[in-house]
């Protein structure tokens, strides 16, 4: 392809994406594909000639479209949602039309100065204190691919701080923690390096926050026994139902604790911080008092698009003390006078995507009050779906809500159901079952399911930039009639009656 060509080409894709977003809402926000759906219509080896590009072109828009599921669908209720505008498309655009892997700042200055200045500036955004900024000297940000990979990063630094700190320490002794609730990243840290994690429980009456005294519990029994806890994960904002720890008690703990470091993982909640409205829920105050590193995703609820995933560290040489690998050849006398970050030292690989681009563009597009506003919206379209779930008789709250998300269930009325009693346990979460599967099948809106304790239920959390009230009453309108409908089977549903059992 030659530049004319691809100058055709650039207009036909921009051309067709902006098709796609006038028809996004006609289209299912889940495709109606089977397993298997692609791999048949895919040749099994790539061409021997090359192709024409307008059948290349075709060919997304006939195979790929129809199986993709819409997370930018205003009808995308499930799991988190994943950001997206044109200011991050155009970024991503811009910042491959000059690939470079970015190890270092002589890779491309502009790619770790612009990476400097944005992370001070989300910094600033989300109200971090300024031992978190690149500017501090000490501290500072990184944007790294994943939450995942933060975690990953961090655990790797702390292992390091320890083992340093305690040169008699076994690694098979280390321990991490994290509760029922963290997200899997924490389990999966360990399991990459072979640590052991220890998972701590919370409780309902918690809002499913891990307490301090939880932690202080933990830790006294594994340090009577031996165990060297070094790294705790709390979490702002859940997976399941948006939990906050209790960073303000975590924080006293660890106060005799100085060897354990707490990473706050924020990556859904964490740009609630832009308004300053919610900083007290957010724990913006603990996390700036007690968090060794945070991080939070922007390519999640922040507008930009997968993938950007900040973090910030307290100091900066807990990264580059475990992961400084320097050759000769990479050696630089601006990296030496200590003038530049040399990234590659802040995560595991080398090379990295150019990904400030994008974030610089959002921000400068949306400004603060952009952002806000929409983090506002998300709010707010959550506490009407909530009233709602609140006022209904067949429905009711599982957790209170948090920020966008709802946490709900179906709760039958017995004397609805003509039944003397209201329904055990049991059978009121395979009727929840039930409830979800009714919904899913109809393709229309996607929620998720949970489990929060042994108890089904179902989560609603809204994100999408296209989502407004008109689709929040839509999804109430179809979760009502679904609901009613199970309810109403549920009448008839004898758990010992397999024909109507195999329904669900
Ligand atoms: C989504 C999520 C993650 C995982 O994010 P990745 O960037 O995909 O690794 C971690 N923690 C929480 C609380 C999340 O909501």
């Amino acid at each position: 392809m030659d530049v004319e060509a691809f100058r055709k080409a650039g207009y036909q894709a921009i051309d067709r994406i902006c098709d796609f977003y006038y028809s996004l809402q006609e289209r299912p926000v889940v495709p109606p594909v089977q397993p298997g759906y692609l791999l048949k219509q895919l040749p099994d080896a790539p061409p021997e000639e090359g192709e024409d590009w307008n059948v290349i072109a075709d060919d997304y828009q006939k195979l790929i479209l129809p199986g993709l599921t819409f997370w930018q669908h205003p009808n995308f209720y499930a799991y988190f949602p994943t950001a997206c505008t044109f200011e991050g498309m155009l970024g991503d655009l811009y910042s491959t039309s000059t690939p470079n892997p970015g190890f270092n700042w002589t890779s491309s200055p502009a790619c770790t100065e612009l990476e400097m200045a944005m992370m001070d500036w989300c910094a600033r955004l989300f109200g971090l204190a300024d031992h978190f900024l690149n500017s501090s000297g000490t501290g500072g940000g990184v944007i790294q691919t994943t939450s995942s990979d933060s975690a990953l990063v961090v655990t790797v630094a702390a292992r390091s701080q320890y083992t340093r700190r305690h040169p008699d320490a076994k690694l098979e002794d280390l321990l991490l923690y994290v509760t029922t609730q963290t997200h899997s990243l924490g389990v999966k840290a360990s399991l990459v390096l072979g640590l052991q994690c220890r998972v701590l429980d919370v409780k309902p009456e918690d809002e499913y926050a891990l307490r301090g005294e939880t932690l202080r519990a933990a830790l006294e029994e594994d340090v009577a026994r031996r165990k060297r806890p070094f790294f705790l994960i709390g979490t702002v904002g859940t997976t399941s139902s948006g939990a906050i720890d209790r960073l303000d008690e975590i924080g006293e703990v660890l106060k005799d604790y100085p060897d354990v470091w707490l990473h706050v993982d924020a990556a859904w909640a964490g740009v609630t911080l832009a308004c300053p409205e919610y900083r007290d829920v957010s724990r913006l105050k603990d996390i700036n008092t007690y968090a060794t590193s945070v991080g939070t995703n922007l390519h999640k609820w922040g507008l930009v698009n997968f993938d950007a995933a900040l973090l910030w560290v307290r100091s900066r040489t807990d990264l580059t003390d475990a992961l400084d690998v320097t050759p000769e050849f990479l050696r630089t006398k601006q990296s030496e006078a200590g003038a530049v970050i040399d990234y590659r030292n802040w995560h595991l690989g080398l090379g990295r995507r150019f990904r400030s681009l994008k974030v610089w563009f959002v921000l400068r597009s949306y400004g603060v009050k952009g952002f806000q506003a929409y983090i506002r919206r998300c709010i707010e379209l959550n506490e009407y779906f909530a009233s709602l779930v609140k006022t209904s008789p067949s429905f009711a709250l599982v957790t209170q809500p948090s920020f966008a998300l709802t946490v709900f269930r179906v709760v039958a009325d017995p004397t609805a159901l003509g039944l003397p009693a209201p329904l055990g346990p049991d059978a009121l979460n395979d009727l929840n079952r039930a409830f979800y599967a009714r919904v899913s099948a109809r393709g229309e809106i996607f929620l998720t399911q949970t489990q929060l304790n042994g108890t089904f239920c179902v989560r609603l959390a809204v994100g999408a930039e296209r989502t407004r009230k008109e689709h929040i009453d839509r999804a109430w309108a179809l979760i009502q009639e679904e609901a009613g409908i199970a309810v109403t089977l549920r009448e008839t549903f004898d758990p010992s009656n397999e024909r109507l059992r195999k329904r669900y």
